[in-house]
């Protein structure tokens, strides 16, 4: 008899365990998702009005350094090469992002070369911080003040509502400050965007005689006695009903318009100013620069503490949470036959490919060990 795993979620951390899972033949899968797709927030839907491929919840440009990870999302769909080169709207006008030497020079309206700018920016650079401890040490100590109020001030405190001061310097170091005309957001060996869609790919993933998909239907945890194990991708809190509070998030909404023709001339440009109050404009037909559309759909996009009807998105772990978190990891760990997987299910800030490499690399300990032995986690919470 093969082992029954529960999953709950059919994002792709879930997708993609339950596929490395029931290939061995060992086990069957009942994945449950309460929206009525998969993919998750990745979800990708051909927009009616102007037959734009839409990213439902955000753009997703799939980037990643691990050959195994990308080897495996094109087993399941073609990539068409993309580079995201993202633009800033400031009080002094639109600049290249992430900040490199087009962006220094046009800034402060000099020419200079990669070493002189280098050794610029390092004038600018606030000295007194020897140990960033903050988002806003973080950019004061390697950018100087200029640049903080002009690029990641107003558009940071928008984004996580609170005073940068008040997050954590690691935020900052997702994104690169080059000395080249390198304008690439991501500094990744490979890039690019599923031809069609991420939800193609999932489906593809999920299309196996092993795995029984329940779209619109939510996995109680009460229910995790009808398996041998289960697999949580949902909020840590929410297995356990939310009984210490909340883990904060932040939400995003969209605020969808149709234009004919080229809206913006970018697929993403940010907005940077505190007075604007959304922090993006998303263009998604420039996702697909090999497609013709005659109208062009937008999104702008706003972010908000994430309420309990809401869809949480980034995870806040600010102190209260940290504290709230310890006590939910504590009782995830004597949870017996339950795994804790994903963005959610261990209340980390992840981008997709990081979900899979997670996922392929728990599947590999899954089939190697006895199911007593298997990780409470994809990756500790705490860590
Ligand atoms: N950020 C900013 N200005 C920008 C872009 C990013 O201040 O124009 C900050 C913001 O706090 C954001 C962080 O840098 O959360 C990391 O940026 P990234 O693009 O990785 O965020 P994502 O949109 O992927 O969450």
């Amino acid at each position: 008899m093969k082992t029954h795993i529960g999953i709950a979620g059919a994002g792709f951390a879930g997708a993609v365990l339950a596929r490395e899972l029931v290939e061995s033949g060992k086990f069957r899968v009942t994945m449950f998702d309460e929206r009525p797709h998969v993919a998750g927030n990745c979800h990708t839907e051909r927009d009616e009005e102007t037959g734009v491929m839409v990213h439902q919840y955000g753009p997703h440009i799939f980037n990643t350094s691990r050959e195994d990870v990308w080897d495996y999302v094109n087993r399941w769909g073609k990539f068409e090469p993309f580079v995201n080169r993202v633009k800033a709207h400031t009080a002094k006008g639109v600049f290249s992002l992430p900040i490199n030497l087009l962006t220094i020079n046009q800034f402060f309206q000099r020419c200079m070369g990669p070493a002189e700018a280098r050794d610029f920016v390092g004038g600018l650079a606030d000295e007194s911080i020897k140990e960033p401890r903050s988002f806003e040490d973080q950019a004061m100590k390697f950018l100087g003040r200029d640049f903080y109020m002009n690029f990641f001030y107003g558009y940071t405190k928008k984004q996580w509502g609170v005073e940068p001061s008040k997050l954590p310097a690691s935020i900052l170091k997702r994104l690169p400050v080059r000395f080249n005309y390198d304008d690439n957001y991501y500094n990744q060996k490979y890039q690019g965007i599923p031809v069609s869609g991420y939800t193609e790919i999932v489906k593809r993933i999920l299309d196996h005689h092993d795995i029984d998909v329940r779209l619109g239907m939510r996995l109680e945890p009460e229910r995790k006695r009808d398996f041998d194990h289960v697999f949580w991708s949902g909020p840590m809190d929410g297995f356990y009903n939310f009984q210490h509070g909340r883990l904060g998030y932040r939400t995003l909404k969209f605020e969808r318009f149709v234009e004919t023709g080229d809206y913006q001339g970018n697929p993403v440009i940010n907005y940077c100013e505190e007075t604007v109050p959304f922090t993006r404009i998303a263009e998604h037909k420039h996702f697909t620069p090999w497609e013709t559309h005659e109208k062009t759909v937008c999104f702008k996009e706003y972010s908000a503490l994430c309420g309990e009807k809401d869809t949480p998105y980034y995870p806040l772990r600010m102190n209260d949470d940290k504290d709230l978190l310890e006590r939910y990891v504590k009782m995830a760990e004597q949870e017996p036959n339950v795994t804790f997987i994903g963005r959610l299910g261990t209340y980390r800030y992840l981008d997709m490919h990081v979900v899979i490499g997670e996922s392929l690399d728990l599947a590999k300990i899954c089939l190697e060990k006895e199911s007593s032995q298997w990780p409470k986690f994809s990756a500790h919470p705490l860590s």
